[in-house]
């Protein structure tokens, strides 16, 4: 947890890309793009590697797309579609190698839901001005909240939870010891 994908390293070759384009030079515009897209997946590689090996659960929330779509360009939309489903395919084939283990659970409300006292409250992101929020103060305890990070926290409750009731422990347990 914690752990943010960051595309830094990408917007050097945007300035490269931007360049090229105006140049015309096709050549170069395909190369560049091709740069992009390995290292987009090269970052990508190197997140879920060390995202399984720090952690012994990993809980991701299941991108509901349709309040993006309104939202982002189709291109955009369709880049982002294309990571998420590389970083979730990674994810799955790494813990199961690992044997780490990896939920994926509805990540409905998990932006606007406070992490701290568990309260939708009327200052929360939501809808499509609620996207561009990065921060925001809980109106119900007054708690400060990065975005994603409570997004996260909350996600991870979601499978904590999931776990709690999906795993029938002292049936198991006895049945192993006899
Ligand atoms: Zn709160």
């Amino acid at each position: 947890m914690g752990d943010k994908l960051t595309i830094k390293q990408t917007q050097k070759w945007a300035n490269k890309l931007a360049t090229a384009q105006r140049a015309k030079n096709k050549k170069r515009v395909k190369a560049i793009h091709a740069k992009i897209k390995n290292t987009r997946l090269d970052l990508i590689h190197k997140f879920t590697t060390k995202l399984v090996k720090d952690n012994s659960l990993i809980v991701v929330g299941e991108v509901k797309s349709r309040s993006f779509t309104n939202s982002m360009t189709k291109l955009a939309k369709s880049t982002y579609d294309a990571g998420w489903f590389e970083l979730k395919r990674q994810l799955e084939y790494k813990c199961k190698h690992a044997g780490c283990q990896f939920e994926i659970v509805n990540e409905s409300y998990t932006t606007q839901t406070c992490s701290c006292c568990l309260k939708i409250s009327d200052s929360s992101p939501r809808g499509r001005a609620g996207l561009r929020i990065r921060g925001w103060r809980c109106a119900e305890c007054g708690t400060w909240h990065d975005r994603d990070m409570n997004a996260a926290k909350n996600i991870l409750a979601v499978g904590l939870d999931r776990l709690a009731v999906g795993i029938p422990s002292v049936s198991r347990g006895e049945e192993v010891k006899d």
